[in-house]
């Protein structure tokens, strides 16, 4: 993702770069008022091209998901994208203001002669001025909202349908406050792309069209509950691409409520069915269990994501963790490898567990281990003060060896251990984590 980032303002830098290289300013021009300009036109140009990324992620385009590796992680750039797009245009704003401050501290001599057009030309450009400062504050407000975990999702989901419609204000004052000269250069011709991009991103937002391909009808034939988990199963209509162990798809029982993503905790049946296990984490999966009936219809959305075991190395030593809920991918796994029960040897799957007494999964995966023999289970229960740390792991064991960490469950454990790995592996060990967020 850093490196995507980094490209990114490295190459729409150098475009303005080039840009700047072949400018001639005036002889009389102040250093202090013309490096204002130009860092107006790079702060400008650098928050549309993050912003265009955004809206291009945020059309869930399955086409990204190899090169970057599924849409848990599409979403996690679509985020630190938009973050830097707002980032950019806050420093875009300040450099506006500071015409007063240069104003009364170097005075006006030497400040760039501001340009003016004729006709409709000046007065769409007076418009689009008119436009950034709004679209930006709103946009703002909607950064902090996203980063305020407290703030309820299901309200942000709905406030953040607005940013199509901003990008479309941000993008008209980006397109028409550009010096006309940028159209015949290679920073004109890169702004060109990045906007068209956007704009078609939210053409497809603003019409309903995300994921729109990928939906099909589902009736729900079996509703469990036990402890806080909900185990459901849906019968798909035909049109459903059949889904790889580990991936996961949205599920809309009610318009309102809208999609949520869950992962597909079976393997492809052949028979169109599909097995979700559901935790109560929030407002809508607590009442899950009581208001989902069998027969009910829903709309599933999939299948995304790109938790492939298979994906992963021969020569390297293979860990599979999960977190309580975060077992599901595991899950899908186990019970598609039942018909190839050679495929891996030498697996590690700890499983943590607040108590293992009272876990059906843990039976469940007894179960489904007991054919693999290549599969070793370790399952850490909370209760019983077993707790998985990187130590416990034993990787120190043989750590000239390298190893490869398959991970789903909780933010802070991958954290720590991904910490307490690291140290211990000194660059020999791949870290691949299922991200069960997307806010
Ligand atoms: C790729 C992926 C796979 C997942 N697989 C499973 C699974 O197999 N089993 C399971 O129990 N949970 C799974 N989750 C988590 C599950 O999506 C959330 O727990 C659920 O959406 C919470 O909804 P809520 O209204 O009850 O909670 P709330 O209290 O409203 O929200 C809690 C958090 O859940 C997330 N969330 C809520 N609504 C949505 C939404 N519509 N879209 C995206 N994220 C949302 C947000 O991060 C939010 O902060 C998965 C999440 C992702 C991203």
């Amino acid at each position: 993702m850093k490196t995507i980032l980094a490209g990114l303002l490295a190459l729409v830098s150098a475009a303005w770069y080039l840009d700047l290289a072949s400018t001639t300013f005036p002889a009389n021009g102040a250093f202090l008022w013309i490096a204002r300009q130009e860092g107006l036109y790079l702060t400008g140009l650098l928050s549309i091209a993050f912003m265009s990324l955004s809206m291009l992620l945020s059309t869930r385009p399955v086409w990204l998901e190899k090169p970057l590796g599924g849409l848990d992680r599409i979403y996690r750039l679509h985020k630190w994208s938009g973050i830097l797009a707002v980032g950019f245009g806050a420093g875009h704003w300040l450099l506006k203001q500071s015409s007063g401050l240069l104003k009364s501290t170097i005075g006006v001599q030497g400040r760039l002669p501001k340009i003016k057009y004729d006709g409709l030309l000046e007065s769409l450009r007076e418009f689009g001025a008119d436009m950034g400062e709004p679209a930006l504050y709103i946009a703002l407000a909607m950064i902090v909202i996203a980063l305020w975990r407290r703030f309820p999702y299901h309200i942000w989901r709905h406030l953040h349908r607005v940013m199509p419609v901003l990008y479309l204000m941000l993008a008209f004052h980006a397109a028409m406050l550009a010096p006309l000269a940028w159209w015949t250069q290679p920073v004109g011709a890169l702004m060109g792309v990045f906007i068209a991009i956007g704009v078609v991103a939210s053409i497809i937002s603003l019409a309903g069209m995300i994921g729109r391909r990928r939906q099909v009808e589902a009736a729900v034939i079996s509703v469990k509950s036990e402890g806080d988990v909900t185990e459901i199963i849906c019968r798909l209509d035909k049109n459903w691409e059949n889904h790889r162990a580990g991936q996961f798809a949205f599920i809309t029982f009610n318009r309102l409520e809208g999609a949520h993503p869950f992962t597909i905790a079976s393997a492809d049946r052949g028979d169109k069915t599909i097995t979700f296990f559901i935790k109560a984490l929030g407002n809508f999966t607590r009442k899950l269990g009581q208001e989902i009936k069998v027969g009910q219809l829903a709309t599933i959305e999939g299948p995304y994501g790109r938790f492939q075991l298979d994906r992963h190395s021969r020569s390297r030593r293979q860990v599979w963790v999960a977190g309580g809920i975060g077992i599901t991918p595991f899950l899908a796994w186990l019970e598609s490898l039942q018909s190839r029960p050679t495929e891996f040897n030498k697996v590690d799957l700890h499983y943590c567990t607040r108590n293992r007494e009272t876990d059906s999964f843990v039976a469940r995966l007894q179960i489904l281990c007991a054919s693999l023999p290549g599969i070793r289970l370790h399952v850490h229960s909370a209760q019983h003060g077993d707790l998985l740390t990187a130590d416990s792991l034993k990787l120190a064991d043989d750590h000239r060896k390298k190893a490869e960490v398959w991970f789903c469950g909780p933010r802070g454990l991958a954290d720590a251990l991904k910490k307490g790995l690291k140290e211990t592996w000194n660059g020999n060990l791949r870290f691949h984590q299922e991200a069960f967020e997307m806010r």
